[in-house]
């Protein structure tokens, strides 16, 4: 087994914190540069002094054995808990109970959902806000340019790739030219998450609403999830926007775009009976606040899993190779690392 091989990876979220987890297990010395203060990507919450909410992946689900056997260890570490939410559809016309198969267990980290990320993180070699703007060869080496601190001082044997596909293209440039076009070939979609702090419960019969038509697509009573109770009444609310309209409003000014999913997270409101029965439901929030996540889902989602450029040494990888979603992102980092692994065996 070769133990010495350095490789670095750039994105920490859990497609790159899989990798990285599989990579250094097997005995590679591994550093993963992250452009946030934190890890955790699209898996994450916005912490502020008085609240705190999931703005982006808002439960994941784990079919595949091999995912389920990660979350088990989350849910055994208590760094993840199931969420049984009561779920409703909008169809267009009236809010309506979701039927589930029951195939669904939905979890969410605890008590936040970056937790099982950096829960991940701590056991490896993350270099925090970061920005890697390019990467090249210098004696079979690769040299990874950060843009805060210059070209980092260490020399890697292996590249990979674990972040969107626009910003894997903007790296692959002048590097691999199948991985660029791959990448260069994707088109991932925005999406504007609307965090509402209330003072009061809102009585509404749905913890999570699920929106087929108009300007959002999913509503959340973020504090529904477990651990995330905040003081006496107050509750947190999460919106997402449908992506087509995030599309269209990519560029629309941010005021304006919060209003607008407000009134139409008011008017679904109005069609809960049990918001009609109150006085005071629709009440106006304490404090909001507005994320734009650019690369939020993929459009024409491929299902490559990984790929490996093998005469570049080059890796990519993360959730739009996969299907999307959590799990995509997990497996697409924990198959690259295999591949790895099993490549660089008999070195
Ligand atoms: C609004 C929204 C709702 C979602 N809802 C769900 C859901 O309910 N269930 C579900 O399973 N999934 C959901 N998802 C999808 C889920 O969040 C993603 O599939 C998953 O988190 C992607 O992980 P990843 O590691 O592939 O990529 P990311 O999480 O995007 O990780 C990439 C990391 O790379 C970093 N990075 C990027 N460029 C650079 C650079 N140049 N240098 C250094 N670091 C860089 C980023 O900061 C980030 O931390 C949702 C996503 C969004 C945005």
């Amino acid at each position: 087994m070769c133990t010495d091989k350095r490789v670095a990876i750039i994105g920490a979220g859990i497609a790159g914190l899989s990798c990285a987890t599989a990579l250094q297990k097997a005995g590679f010395a591994v550093t993963l540069f992250e452009k946030s203060r934190g890890v955790s990507g699209r898996l994450s919450t916005r912490v502020t002094d008085a609240w705190q909410c999931d703005h982006g992946a808002q439960y994941f689900t784990a079919r595949d054995p091999l995912f389920d056997a990660e979350v088990q260890c989350w849910v055994a570490q208590d760094v993840a808990r199931v969420w049984q939410p009561r779920l409703m559809v909008f169809d267009g016309k009236s809010l309506i109970p979701k039927v589930d198969d029951g195939k669904n267990t939905r979890y969410v980290g605890y008590p936040s959902n970056y937790t099982p990320a950096k829960w991940l993180a701590k056991t490896l070699n993350v270099v925090p806000e970061s920005t890697v703007i390019g990467i090249h060869q210098q004696d079979a080496q690769w040299l990874v340019n950060v843009m805060e601190q210059g070209v980092y001082p260490e020399s890697f044997d292996e590249v990979i790739l674990a972040i969107p596909a626009p910003q894997a293209a903007q790296l692959l440039k002048h590097t691999s030219a199948t991985l660029f076009s791959l990448c260069n070939a994707v088109e991932m979609r925005p999406c504007f998450a609307l965090m509402l702090q209330f003072d009061q419960t809102i009585p509404c019969k749905f913890d999570g609403l699920f929106v087929q038509t108009g300007v959002l697509s999913w509503v959340a009573r973020n504090s529904a999830k477990p651990g995330r109770q905040t003081h006496s009444n107050a509750e947190v609310w999460v919106l997402h926007a449908a992506a087509e309209w995030s599309a269209t409003q990519v560029d629309a000014d941010r005021d304006w775009v919060a209003q607008e999913m407000l009134s139409a997270f008011h008017q679904l409101l109005k069609l809960d009976t049990s918001v009609q029965a109150s006085a005071n439901a629709l009440q106006a929030p304490q404090q909001f606040s507005l994320h734009r996540w650019l690369y939020a889902d993929t459009a024409n989602s491929i299902t490559d899993v990984y790929h490996y450029d093998d005469s570049e040494r080059i890796g990519i990888c993360g959730d739009w190779m996969n299907g999307g979603k959590v799990q995509g992102a997990y497996l697409s980092g924990l198959h690259l690392a295999h591949a790895l692994i099993s490549a660089k065996a008999s070195c």
